[in-house]
């Protein structure tokens, strides 16, 4: 059996969606800034999508920036307001989270060696921070917001609408990435206190290398990249037409009937949970309130584990899963997203990470419950910690606390 259980990692691209794609490299090729009817009709293709992506989130078609991807988004977010606010405004400060996504920590990393200085607002034992952490963090010298709608490991959901409108009474940009909520969440960037939101292609079933930056009009924007006049005169390179047709596509499907969608990934994530919880010394990691988690996030940690080896022993099992985030596997530190959770390292080592869509079956998920338990066991018989664990009580105790009981 082969199992795809990593769909906040990335998507395969739909069928339909490569259908409307695959005339814009052969037949309708035109450069979209060419005047001649190929260039024109590119260009119109264009646009469609544009007012697609506009229409998905609640916003004018003037308001929407395609990009290469999802972190291009957030760079142009992040660092040009940044950097204008503190030229215009001398404001220095952002305010952000500890369990960010790197697109924006290391933005802001990079921004505090520019002189600029960050509040990294500390999130809770399950993934969540609250509208009046921010308001307090607010200061006279903030310049930004940002703040993840949705966190692509744990899959916790923050209480964006309500930080948005903190912002706003304060006069403060506020930017989220949205790149795990949409399609996940209902998203109304007029509703939702939203001015500035990143968005990407491949979580939602269109290529790599796509995405967009919403930004509320009368917000002044800088340009990203110098060169030409595309993307109104913000962004040049000649546009990936491809790539943004599909994205309008794949926006539209996203957001469409989020709700009935959901009812069948969120029987199947629970399911996960609960038999997958069955494993000795583990625990969820997240928070499993309704309406809190995305709906096809599970991440849980087995203490006496090595996530890679767990990952390479499920692969061998036909089951593509990550631990932590596929950006940092290959790296031996320990997700950054566990550990502000305030797990220790030996708990953060040992996770796995599941995400599923629609379009996994019911006989995936009891795949997957019958096959971690075995390798998870099987690790574990070679697993110098996890002898010491079992043997020495007095051990276990210091994890104790946040795993379930060790028989
Ligand atoms: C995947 C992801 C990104 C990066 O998007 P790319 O299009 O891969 O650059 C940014 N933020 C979050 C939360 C993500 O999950």
């Amino acid at each position: 059996m082969k199992i795809y259980a990593d769909n906040a990692a990335t998507t395969p691209v739909l069928p339909e969606i490569l259908s409307v794609m695959l005339p814009c490299f052969t037949e309708n090729y035109g450069n979209p800034s060419s005047i001649y009817s190929l260039g024109m009709n590119a260009l119109r293709a264009i646009e469609k999508a544009r007012s697609q992506c506009a229409a998905a989130i609640g916003a004018k078609t003037n308001e929407i920036y395609f990009t290469g991807c999802g972190t291009e988004a957030d760079n142009w977010a992040i660092k040009e307001t940044a950097r204008r606010l503190k030229r215009e405004k001398s404001k220095t400060e952002i305010i952000t989270t500890n369990f960010e996504h790197h697109a924006v920590l290391h933005c802001c990393q990079a921004l505090e060696k520019d002189g600029f200085t960050v509040k990294y607002l500390p999130v809770d034992e399950y993934g969540y921070i609250t509208a009046s952490q921010v308001a307090d963090a607010i200061t006279d010298n903030t310049a930004l917001v940002t703040i993840m709608y949705a966190n692509n490991e744990i899959g916790t959901i923050l209480p964006i609408p309500e930080i948005g409108k903190i912002c706003r009474e304060k006069g403060v940009i506020f930017h989220t990435d949205a790149v795990q909520a949409i399609g996940n969440v209902p998203i109304n960037v007029v509703e939702q206190n939203i001015d500035m939101m990143s968005v990407s292609g491949h979580k939602i079933h269109a290529p790599k290398g796509v995405g967009f930056l919403y930004c509320k009009n009368g917000l002044k924007l800088d340009r990203f990249m110098h060169g030409g006049a595309q993307e109104r005169g913000k962004r040049a390179g000649t546009e990936n037409t491809a790539g943004i047709v599909a994205l309008g596509e794949a926006i539209t499907l996203a957001t469409a009937g989020i709700e009935d969608r959901q009812a069948k990934i969120i029987t199947m994530r629970d399911k996960l949970i609960k038999e997958l919880s069955k494993i000795p010394a583990s625990r969820v990691n997240g928070g499993v309130e309704d309406g809190k988690r995305l709906p096809g996030n599970v991440n849980m940690s087995f203490i006496g584990i090595e996530g890679e080896s767990l990952l390479l022993n499920l692969d061998l099992a036909g089951i593509s899963a990550s631990s932590g985030s596929a950006c940092t596997s290959g790296s031996l530190d320990p997700s950054h997203v566990l550990l502000a959770l305030g797990l220790p390292h030996e708990i953060a080592h040992g996770s796995l990470r599941l995400s599923i869509n629609e379009y996994n079956t019911d006989e995936e998920i009891d795949y997957i419950i019958e096959t971690v338990p075995k390798v998870c066991a099987k690790i574990r018989a070679m697993s110098p910690l996890w002898e010491d664990l079992t043997h020495k009580p007095e051990m276990f105790e210091r994890f104790a606390p946040q795993l379930s009981s060790i028989n």
